[in-house]
């Protein structure tokens, strides 16, 4: 009796937050999992326990270098720094990665006969004049700006993506993922969720950019996960939304927060980024429609496990993943 095939599958990025729930995952359901990264933002740590399986391998590389062939039947590409934080350190790099690396993994996938699904973002619709967002705004977004280097650099890998299917028959996914959070966010991630959560922690002020009235909406992180592995079994060669169309401000984000970790927080506004989107939301139709995926854990019951790991991870001081930069000050 022959046994079936048992997939392989690339994730690049495989060892941050999105990438390493996704090899849990992808173990889970019985692939051999390949996690490429180059720990711009990515954690050994996030990897501890899959190192000990047999199925799962880890390359150390940059996805914007050339790739070694690789037998994959799938490829997830995560691989890019997320927090605007992060991706304005070096503008160019976050290009390159973007750029050279969506032209990477596609040339790889062709010559393994892949599947490639982009990890795309609701960054595309930049600071959107439609709301909710549907997969055909086309999005109004600064090119010449302090996120340009990020949200341009996700245009310009969807229409990689989109060029490759076109003319060599790529068999392509994109997902546009938007904001997402859970377990094993670096503390010093620096977006909202992390930043708020480890600040309410440590009893210190939670930095609010603006006024706090701009929106997002809130995805935990196995609801995001669970929607990547529908994509990727889909046949839906277009853009999809993946995200919980639940909308929040920034400012109820916050009270939210210092009411569930018990906190002495105070709010201190701090201004607001150059081209901070005001609202976002995701139009999650067609999403519902082709790939039969709703989010199911709302934000409260996220934000709880959320709490949960950081409250371990940034107070426990036997813990590995404290970052020396956020223990308590005396
Ligand atoms: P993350 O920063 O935790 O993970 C990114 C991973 O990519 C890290 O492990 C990092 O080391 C690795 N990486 C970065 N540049 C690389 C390079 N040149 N070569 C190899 N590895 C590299 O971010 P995340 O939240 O896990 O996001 C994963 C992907 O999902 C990203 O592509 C991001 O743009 C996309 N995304 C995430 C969200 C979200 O809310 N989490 C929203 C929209 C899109
Ligand atoms: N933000 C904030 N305080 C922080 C970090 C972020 O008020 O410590 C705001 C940020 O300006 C934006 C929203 O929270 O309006 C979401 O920011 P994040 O960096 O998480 O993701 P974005 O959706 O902007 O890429």
């Amino acid at each position: 009796m022959h046994s079936p095939h048992q997939k392989t599958v690339l994730v690049t990025g495989g060892a941050g937050f999105l990438g390493s729930h996704l090899c849990d995952r992808l173990l889970r359901d019985g692939a051999k999992v390949i996690s490429l990264d180059n720990f711009q933002t990515g954690s050994r740590l996030n990897h501890r326990q899959q190192a000990a399986n047999p199925d799962f391998r880890l390359i150390e590389a940059d996805v914007a270098d050339p790739l070694p062939d690789l037998e994959v039947d799938e490829i997830y590409h995560l691989a890019c720094p997320a927090s605007p934080v992060h991706y304005q350190e070096s503008p160019i790099a976050t290009l390159r990665t973007n750029l050279l690396g969506a032209m990477n993994v596609l040339e790889l996938a062709a010559r393994a006969g892949a599947t490639v699904l982009l990890a795309s973002t609701s960054e595309v619709y930049g600071d959107p004049l439609v709301h909710p967002q549907p997969e055909d705004y086309f999005g109004n977004v600064n090119p010449f700006g302090e996120r340009a280097c990020y949200d341009e650099g996700k245009r310009a890998a969807e229409a990689l993506f989109y060029a490759h299917a076109e003319e060599k028959g790529a068999d392509i996914r994109i997902a546009r993922i938007f904001n997402t959070y859970g377990p094993r966010m670096q503390p010093d991630d620096g977006r909202v969720v992390s930043n708020f959560v480890v600040e309410a922690l440590l009893d210190r002020p939670l930095t609010v950019h603006g006024d706090g009235s701009q929106t997002r909406s809130f995805c935990y992180v196995d609801d995001l996960v669970d929607g990547l592995v529908r994509l990727m079994a889909s046949d839906v060669r277009t853009p999809v939304n993946l995200g919980n169309p639940g909308e929040f401000s920034v400012a109820e984000l916050a009270d939210m927060v210092v009411a569930m970790t018990g906190s002495h927080s105070a709010l201190a506004h701090l201004p607001l980024p150059a081209d901070d989107p005001r609202r976002r939301r995701p139009d999650i139709a067609k999403a519902e429609r082709l790939l039969g995926w709703t989010p199911a854990v709302p934000l409260a019951a996220g934000l709880a496990s959320t709490i949960a790991y950081f409250r371990e991870a940034v107070l426990d001081p036997a813990s590995d993943d404290r970052p020396s930069h956020l223990l308590p000050m005396e």
